[in-house]
């Protein structure tokens, strides 16, 4: 016989994710191990093997497809000297209160300018693009770099979601006019949706922030909010556009046709890789524990051989055949561990790995194995013979049948409303307002400071694929409505 499972399984989830969000993902991240917090600089996590493989492998994605659109790669110096951070004035009060500051170094002590470790990579970039663009075919002049960057956080962190580090992607671009820069803005939101959308699974909307949320330095900020359960959305990347705000004070110019020197216009984009990662585990898990996008996952098969006393042998051989048979195409493990069969099941599940093989001695009288999909449980025998086409067939519409659940639940959680108080209402049961507002200009911030302290959500602003306005007045001061908005809580 197998070892029986005669206890609870110690890797298994106990919190429901429906019931309590929060301490299901923690349980999720400490289960699974995806991260570590007991690393002692608050705010400082370590990211453990499983998420590291996930996030390198969404990196090389991101990276791939920002390439294939005309960026091309830098590597930055962490440190910003103060006087470059000083250069553009809504930006380093933005940025300021969060900024951490080298100012010592080695024996000689005191430095004699402060160092800002990069929050984000403007001031860094931009007096080096003055240097290196000189005319109009430089432009445009696109660029990214993938590195970390250091925020003094005041809100509560979360693994991977939120923390004084994080891990992204940072692209900063010139162009010509402002048409061209307003382009790459729309290209930037396309990408979000072939990385977040397409690979991640994980559904979006883009709005156009309001002037009081956008990033400091902005014309506009363009976010994309995920929807992240229980009514809850989490920005995940922006993109802004930056017009001529900063190539102005960092002299980044060009000489145009006509011989004349210009100002560039500028856009940056920030997927941050380590917060789509904490969305997309925290969107996908369920109660079992990951569910991973098959191309995402670090291990995508996993053979799990059922031995039986004086059936070892025969089993063990078996399960590698069927290893050898992939090996080459997917990335596939054997356990073959001591512990029970259960406890496998369990632990792989919680894991998120895509397809689970069976192996026992039952299956292979009868010529057959046993697969199991994660994400939706579906078992199947399947015949040996017609294993490889299984196996490719459900490698291939893994991902793309765990995005069809995951879009229909989206629209669901979108109400209209027309008062207040059913607003109000909305809000608590855990759905997205979707309400007529007077304005996304600072007019209508003293309207979004009481979305926020009556009815308990953020304005989130305007959506960006979304043409029709059917609301005659603001929801809030009751004037005429400009835009229709949404107002959702946020993590
Ligand atoms: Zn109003």
């Amino acid at each position: 016989m197998a070892k029986k499972n005669n206890h609870t399984p110690i890797t298994g989830i106990t919190v429901s994710k429906e019931e309590d969000f929060s301490a299901w993902y923690t349980e999720l991240i400490n289960k699974a191990e995806l991260a570590d917090i007991r690393y002692n600089v608050k705010g400082f996590i370590v990211y453990r093997e499983w998420a590291t493989l996930t996030i390198r492998k969404m990196y090389k994605k991101t990276e791939d497809l920002l390439e294939r659109k005309g960026h091309l790669p830098l590597t930055m110096p962490s440190l910003i000297p103060e006087s470059n951070l000083l250069l553009e004035t809504q930006h380093v009060e933005g940025f300021a209160p969060e900024v951490f500051w080298v100012t010592e170094a080695g024996s000689s002590g005191r430095l004699s300018e402060r160092l800002a470790l990069r929050p984000t990579s403007e001031t860094a970039l931009y007096p080096m693009y003055a240097l290196w663009i000189r005319s109009y075919k430089d432009l445009p002049f696109k660029r990214y770099l993938s590195c970390q960057v250091w925020r003094y956080e005041g809100k509560m962190t979360r693994p991977f979601f939120r923390g004084r580090e994080f891990h992204w992607i940072e692209s900063h671009n010139v162009f010509a006019t402002m048409e061209g820069a307003m382009e790459q803005v729309k290209e930037d939101m396309e990408t979000t949706y072939q990385i977040l959308q397409d690979e991640c699974c994980i559904p979006l909307i883009f709005f156009q922030r309001p002037e009081w949320d956008k990033f400091p330095g902005a014309v506009h900020t363009y976010a994309a909010d995920a929807l992240m359960g229980s009514g809850k959305v989490l920005q995940l990347p922006s993109t802004h556009l930056l017009g001529q705000i900063f190539s102005k004070p960092f002299n980044v110019k060009f000489v145009n046709k006509d011989g004349e020197e210009k100002y560039g216009y500028q856009t940056c984009y920030g997927p941050a890789q380590s917060r789509n990662y904490g969305a997309m585990i925290a969107y996908l898990g369920d109660d079992k524990g990951l569910v991973l996008p098959f191309d995402l996952a670090p291990i995508q098969i996993v053979i799990i051989p059922i031995i039986y006393k004086g059936k070892e042998k025969i089993v063990l051989e078996k399960a590698k055949k069927v290893y050898n048979l992939f090996k080459d195409k997917y990335i596939i493990k054997i356990d073959n561990s001591e512990e029970s069969v259960g406890n496998k099941y369990y632990y792989w599940e919680l894991k998120g790995v895509p397809i689970r093989i069976e192996i026992g001695p039952k299956d292979l009288e009868k010529q057959q194995v046993i697969i199991v999909k994660r994400h939706d449980g579906k078992r199947f025998e399947i015949k040996e013979s017609q294993l490889e086409n299984k196996i490719d067939e459900i490698s291939q519409s893994y991902t793309n049948e765990i995005k069809e659940k995951s879009l229909i639940d989206f629209e669901s959680q979108v109400e209209c409303v027309y008062e207040k108080d059913a607003a109000v209402e909305a809000i608590n049961n855990g759905k997205i307002v979707c309400c007529g507002f007077c304005s996304i200009d600072m007019d209508g911030y003293h309207c979004a400071e009481v979305v926020e302290k009556e009815i308990g959500g953020f304005v989130r602003g305007k959506r960006v694929d979304e043409e029709k306005h059917e609301f005659a007045t603001c929801l809030i001061c009751g004037k005429p409505a400009s835009c229709t908005i949404y107002i959702a809580k946020s993590y």
